[in-house]
């Protein structure tokens, strides 16, 4: 079976030359080809002898996702669905901010996180992405879209944490000067509080934002919504985090849904100052987009502002975002659903 080019980093490629009698500089030329001038076969990387072009196609694969649907919302998000070799699908969500184009990547095939307003988690795990199915993903849209990814937010389908090295394999290849050459402050991990790996990425000294999903400000609340509380309470989450923050000199975002009569009263943004006070972060105070399995409802917009309103009267930076792509069911795992129930697979 041939190997997924797309799931090398460049020193992977590099080893892999080396140990197959190409020259290392090999590595560079192919990223090149693959990530900047976009071609997709080894017979176009005409600086690439026809003899190595050969034994290239033989042992690689370039492409390993299939495009299945594109949804168009009437804000211009689109929302790709695409087809894995097994046959699973994935969504990924392209949207056009002031500073560029955006693009949201799934980490994982289903999740097994739970959190009982998110869609993602109505379809557990099947398994992990694989380094070059998080890549295709960016590949493919710019294919589509002949356009270039300025920022990545790794926020869609799946746990980044509970399949950290992929994701940050995935990091490396977009990152790297000779591949997608995205810078790391342009890209954003978003994981659900796993504290053990927060301490693990906060060793490795990126400069990849960091986000954490906390939606709770304090343990009852949290763990009835979010089960990861249980294994990791906000204590525990806090520590990593002050960790990070020790050892990283970046600034951390807090994401927090407001959901309607769950966690959006004053007396919830007043323990969420608490929480916060002192930190080197921000809350990003997110709509929430109704999944109908689940329940749960948005805060309207006067609670919405009067929570805003708390957080910043005690000094806690933070943004009330908007909606995007409500109407193609831009929630996390939502298209994925759909196409599920569709399909009955
Ligand atoms: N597992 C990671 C990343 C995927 S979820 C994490 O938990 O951070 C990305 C973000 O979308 C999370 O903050 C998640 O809580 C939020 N989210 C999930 N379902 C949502 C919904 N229906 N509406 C708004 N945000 C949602």
């Amino acid at each position: 079976m041939k190997l997924e080019l797309l799931d090398f980093t460049l020193e992977a490629l590099q080893d892999w030359c080396i140990e197959n009698g190409e020259k290392p500089y090999r590595a560079k030329q192919i990223f090149k080809w693959i990530y900047q001038k976009r071609v997709e076969s080894f017979f176009d990387m005409s600086d690439i002898s026809k003899q190595s072009q050969e034994k290239l196609d033989q042992t690689f694969k370039i492409s390993s996702l299939q495009k299945h649907l594109v949804q168009v919302s009437a804000d211009k998000t689109q929302k790709f669905l695409f087809k894995t070799k097994d046959g699973h699908y994935i969504e990924t969500v392209l949207m056009f901010q002031d500073y560029g184009l955006s693009i949201c990547v799934t980490s994982q095939i289903g999740c097994n996180m739970g959190c009982q307003f998110c869609a993602s988690g109505l379809l557990k795990k099947k398994r992990n992405l694989d380094v070059s199915e998080i890549v295709d993903q960016i590949l493919q849209v710019q294919k589509e879209i002949d356009g270039r990814i300025s920022n990545i937010v790794v926020m869609g389908i799946g746990e980044p944490f509970d399949n950290y090295e992929n994701v940050m394999n995935f990091v490396s290849i977009v990152n790297n000067d000779n591949g997608l050459g995205i810078g790391a402050r342009r890209i954003t991990i978003s994981t659900c509080g796993i504290a053990p790996m927060i301490r693990r990425f906060a060793d490795e000294q990126s400069q990849v934002n960091l986000a954490i999903s906390l939606h709770a400000s304090n343990d009852k609340l949290r763990s009835e919504i979010m089960p990861i509380n249980q294994a990791y309470p906000i204590d525990e989450l806090m520590d990593a985090l002050r960790y990070y923050l020790d050892k990283n000199n970046r600034r951390l975002t807090f994401e927090y849904i407001l959901l309607k009569d769950v966690n959006d009263s004053k007396e919830h943004a007043l323990e969420l100052v608490k929480l916060i006070k002192g930190m080197n972060a921000y809350i990003n105070l997110i709509p929430y987009n109704p999944v109908s399995e689940h329940g749960f409802q948005s805060s309207d917009i006067k609670t919405s502002l009067a929570f805003y309103d708390t957080l910043m009267k005690n000094k806690i930076q933070c943004t009330l975002r908007k909606e995007q792509g409500q109407d193609i069911d831009a929630a996390c795992g939502q298209l994925r659903a759909k196409q599920l129930e569709r399909t009955h697979i």
